[in-house]
């Protein structure tokens, strides 16, 4: 029996669910390589009627300003989605190859709940901010700034994390009083074309207020940043795409909100617990097979404990084999795709003609036969100018690189084009304090701490984007500000 129904595979566009006028693609099953069914195609024609019907949501109707309405809309689809909870979880192991166990609180449940968040700040935030009087020019005036939408979002997602990142520019943009065209990758057009189903059929969302077009063209996805009746491109994916939106809406001068890739930095400090501490770091490797832009894929130890690094690390890799992701004990599931696979694999054997030593892994593991596995792999000797230990190899791979003292693990955590996320593990606070200070990345979690969560900013410095997802600042990327002002005697209250 198929995972979806039929209108679950349609485009949404002017609050209508409609096929794609490019027909359908393919929605394969990572973890099998099974066809699981068809998604609608849209077309450059179906994204014209997408972006048409944004623009007119946005200019012809009450939404931008009713704060309310949008707050009430938002828990209604909060509400919807947890009514679909199962459905969704089915569609998230199947289509994205997600562990069952990281759908809850990182794909799903933890996502939707967001919502809300979102539609709390939609009714509570300052709107109107007083500035009071002043006398420019020797003109006694009163200023007041409204926060204001933006106007049409187009949002371009990627497949890794397709409910997180969908709800997390959809939330902040609704509740800032946007509409949004939201165009989903072409490995995860499900996960985005049910939620537009359940948005059309179970929410008072006005038509036009959100539209949904998926495609296997990534061109598609493309006319957002070019188009001139979009305001804002909102963009999560790959550094070298993220480069080519950022290019194509100079033309249009429109805002760009960009989270792209990271290479992000383990560092152990010599009085941490080496050995919990290079678990975690193989753990974290291994989630979803590494496909996490935050993941970090660069263990630096000390260096006369270099060795014992190695070792531990091994082990705890060696330890965490592929698995079935409908398994609630699989950690590391299936990559999204043959393709991302032979990329992977293109490191690998980068890795060794740099130099560096396959430790452990790397190969495809033998009791898999179908399905795009690999095994969690450990790259050695190689130092912090190897490609891979400057490139996003996006799978279950960590390269472990020796420093010699604190200074020199903050540099090499920062020689990177990358500043995204980052792990710092020790016992002195002192010592810790100085490397967060030192490290130039948008998050970092010590000693084991999460951060993740709706109302904490999220996103990179450097080449790893513009901008912030997630909290108020997340939220005020999708606002305008306007400053009024008025004759001093005018003021009221
Ligand atoms: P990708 O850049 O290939 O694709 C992302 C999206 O962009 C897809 O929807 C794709 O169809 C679309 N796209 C491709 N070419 C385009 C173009 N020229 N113009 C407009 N849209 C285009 O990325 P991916 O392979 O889907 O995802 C993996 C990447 O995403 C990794 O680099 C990862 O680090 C990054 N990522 C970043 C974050 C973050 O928050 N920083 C989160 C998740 C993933």
């Amino acid at each position: 029996m198929s995972l979806i129904s039929g209108d679950s595979s349609a485009l949404l566009v002017d609050g209508k669910l409609v096929p794609g006028s490019g027909g359908t693609f393919e929605v394969v099953n990572p973890a099998t390589e099974e066809v699981l069914g068809a998604a609608a195609d849209g077309t450059a024609a179906d994204m014209d009627a997408a972006i048409e019907a944004a623009r007119r949501a946005f200019d012809t109707t009450g939404w931008s300003r009713e704060h309310a309405f949008r707050a009430r809309c938002l828990r209604q689809l909060r509400d919807a989605l947890r009514g679909h909870i199962e459905e969704l979880r089915a569609i998230t192991i199947a289509e994205v190859g997600a562990p069952r166990f990281l759908t809850s609180a990182a794909h799903l449940e933890g996502p939707v709940d967001d919502l809300g968040y979102f539609a709390d700040l939609a009714e509570n935030y300052p709107w109107q901010q007083d500035l009071g009087n002043a006398a420019p020019m020797g003109i006694p005036t009163h200023r007041y700034v409204l926060r204001e939408a933006v106007g049409v979002v187009g949002a371009i997602t990627p497949w890794n994390f397709p409910h997180q990142i969908n709800f997390a520019k959809l939330g902040p943009a609704l509740a800032a009083g946007n509409t949004v065209v939201l165009k989903p990758a072409p490995d995860t057009p499900w996960c985005a074309a049910v939620v537009g189903r359940i948005l059309a059929e179970e929410t008072d969302i006005p038509p036009g207020v959100v539209n949904i077009v998926t495609s296997s063209d990534h061109a598609v996805g493309a006319l957002l940043a070019t188009d001139p009746r979009v305001d804002l491109v909102s963009f999560t994916g790959s550094t070298a795409t993220g480069r080519s939106v950022m290019r194509a809406a100079s033309e249009t001068l429109k805002k760009v909100f960009l989270e792209l890739g990271g290479k992000s930095a383990f560092i152990v400090l010599d009085d941490a617990d080496l050995g919990a501490a290079c678990s975690m770091a193989a753990f974290t490797v291994c989630t979803h097979a590494g496909q996490g832009c935050a993941i970090t894929t660069r263990l630096l130890v000390p260096r006369n404990r270099y060795d014992e690094a190695v070792r531990v690390t091994a082990d705890a890799l060696r330890g965490i084999r592929p698995g079935d992701p409908n398994e609630p004990g699989t950690v590391c599931g299936p990559l999204i795709s043959e393709h991302q696979r032979a990329r992977v694999e293109g490191y690998l054997r980068l890795a060794v003609e740099e130099g560096g030593t396959i430790v452990v892994g790397g190969g495809r593991p033998a009791e898999h036969r179908r399905g795009f596995f690999l095994e969690p792999t450990l790259i050695a000797g190689v130092d912090n100018t190897a490609r891979v230990a400057r490139e996003e190899i996006f799978g279950p791979v960590l390269v472990i690189l020796p420093y010699d003292g604190d200074d020199e693990a903050i540099r090499i955590a920062n020689d990177s084009p990358y500043g995204l996320s980052g792990a710092v593990w020790g016992t002195d606070e002192d010592r810790v304090r100085r490397v967060v200070e030192g490290v130039r990345t948008g998050t970092l979690g010590v000693n084991g701490g999460i951060w993740y969560a709706a109302d904490a900013p999220f996103g990179g410095y450097k080449q790893s984007g513009i901008g912030r997802e997630m909290g108020v600042a997340g939220f005020e990327e999708y606002l305008e500000t306007k400053l009024v002002a008025e004759p001093a005697a005018k003021q009221r209250g």
